[in-house]
């Protein structure tokens, strides 16, 4: 096949958008081949369009010229989704960043791909509104990113994943056509669901350029707890009766006892008593203080039941911060251990957490692996962890082992191989695991829909 002419396409990007938005220069490559997986590539190109429009233009000339395109938020992404591997375009929307409006009344809110999640809650407070989706990576990551991933995080448990809080879309296809998805209002069921098709496609269906986001109004009162407990499995128990009994907490955080050492290594502020082998974060949220207080009792009288010892409660938003904190800063502060981290975001049953965690940890310690988990166990989402001393075949071989083995378990217990970072290039010879010969035949049917010629994000997710 002929090697596509990048200085001629780049000439025709420069005279669509200008001549400052578009680069070849080899820094720039460099800055924008690899992903918070740490994987990787080297695009042909980088744009950063501002308008719709832009977008549009760039994606005729890409078609026409049978090039990759492959979307870039803030490139925190955990599977190598904005990776260029097989070199092309990367189009980069942190200049497309704007909140175009917010409507309390509605509970919406109009915003650009690029604007980082943290920066739109910033905007929406003062008007007593928040997004739900909260993310660890919320300070750092964009909307656009999010809705390709589908992103979870620490709120999930009550307030549903990014998919849950968008209402509609705009998007640029392949071939440059722009389509819109769903209504501004709450509720639509007109025709097949593209808005919700689109979240979680990773880049590989279509470039989102405008979301209408779901806004709610903030909770007046918050209680936050840190339960501590003396084992792992009567913490995961615990977590998971928490919800069967009535309460649905805003937040329902694990963390294990190594990561507890970690913690307490990086003199941490939260309140963590050393001893304990096991925490759970617990916060309940609402209109009064009375109804916060009564979930938060139901809540406590449960983790006590299943073994829990000491239980902080926050009594300030400083010390609710220092709680948050810890759990925010974990996965950076991991790299104290050792350099390498491979983090994988099973999900599985609640009832299931114990088992996955007790027979993950037996085969880890086979292998003399350092292995911990933590995650959002509200909804059995775990962060399995491993941390290497480098990445020489003989360290990586048996932490591959132990990947594979947390997949298969994962599955086994009626879950799934990704509960959030989605497939991208790390998981993409596991998705047959999960996922039927079918099943995967359909999507790649789908993905032939909106993209004859294979351009967007090409090798992502499928082998
Ligand atoms: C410390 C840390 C904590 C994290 N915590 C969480 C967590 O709690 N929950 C969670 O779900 N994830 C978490 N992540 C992972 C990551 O932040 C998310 O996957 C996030 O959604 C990626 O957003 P991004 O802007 O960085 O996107 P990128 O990494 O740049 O891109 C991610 C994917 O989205 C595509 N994409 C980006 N923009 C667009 C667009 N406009 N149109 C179409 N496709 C696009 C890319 O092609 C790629 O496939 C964490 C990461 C880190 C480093």
């Amino acid at each position: 096949m002929e090697k596509p002419n990048y200085r001629k396409i780049e000439g025709e990007i420069a005279r669509a958008l200008s001549r400052d938005r578009v680069s070849s220069s080899p820094e720039v490559k460099i800055t924008h081949g690899y992903d918070g997986s740490m994987l990787r590539g080297k695009p042909d190109l980088v744009v950063w369009p501002e308008t719709t429009d832009e977008v549009s233009a760039i994606m005729k000339i890409a078609y026409a010229n049978g090039v990759p395109v492959i979307a870039r938020g803030a490139a925190s992404g955990l599977s190598g989704g904005s990776v260029p591997e097989s070199g092309g375009i990367v189009v980069d929307f942190l200049k497309m960043n704007g909140i175009l409006d917010i409507d309390p009344i509605s509970g919406t809110s109009m915003v650009q791909p690029g604007a980082l999640v943290d920066d739109l809650q910033a905007a929406l407070a003062p008007h007593g509104m928040f997004y739900p989706p909260d993310p660890g990576s919320s300070a750092f990551s964009t909307i656009g990113g999010n809705i390709a991933e589908n992103a979870g995080g620490m709120l999930a448990v009550k307030y549903g994943v990014t998919r849950d809080s968008i209402l509609a879309l705009t998007c640029v296809l392949a071939d440059g056509t722009i389509i819109n998805t769903g209504s501004r209002a709450h509720k639509c069921v007109s025709g097949f669901d593209l808005t919700r098709l689109i979240c979680g496609s990773e880049g590989m269906l279509a470039l989102i350029t405008e979301a209408c986001v779901k806004i709610l109004p903030l909770p007046k009162f918050t209680s936050t707890i840190l339960a501590h407990f003396a084992t792992e499995s009567d913490a995961l128990d615990a977590a998971a009766l928490v919800c069967a009994e009535g309460v649905i907490p805003r937040a329902l955080e694990f963390i294990d006892g190594k990561c507890i050492d970690v913690l307490i290594s990086q003199n941490t502020n939260a309140p963590i008593d050393r001893d304990a082998r096991a925490l759970i974060l617990c916060e309940t949220d609402g209109a009064t203080s009375d109804s916060v207080d009564a979930e938060m009792a139901i809540a406590t009288t449960i983790l006590e039941k299943c073994g829990a010892g000491t239980i902080a409660r926050a009594k300030n938003e400083d010390e609710r911060a220092n709680i948050w904190n810890a759990r925010k800063t974990l996965s950076s502060a991991l790299f104290n251990v050792a350099p390498v981290k491979i983090s994988e975001d099973i999900c599985v049953p609640r009832a299931r957490l114990a088992e996955f965690v007790d027979n993950t940890r037996f085969e880890a310690e086979k292998r003399e692996l350092f292995y911990i988990n933590y995650g959002h166990v509200g909804d059995g989402n775990l962060h399995s962890t491993i941390m290497l001393a480098d990445r020489k075949p003989e360290t990586l071989a048996p932490a591959e082992e132990l990947v594979e083995f947390i997949f298969k378990l994962a599955i086994k217990l009626g879950g799934t191989i990704s509960g959030e970072h989605g497939i991208g290039i790390t998981k993409r010879k596991f998705l047959h695991l999960e996922v039927g010969k079918r099943e995967i035949e359909l999507m790649k049917e789908i993905k032939k829909l909106f993209d004859p010629k294979g351009i967007l994000n090409p090798g992502k997710q499928f082998e």
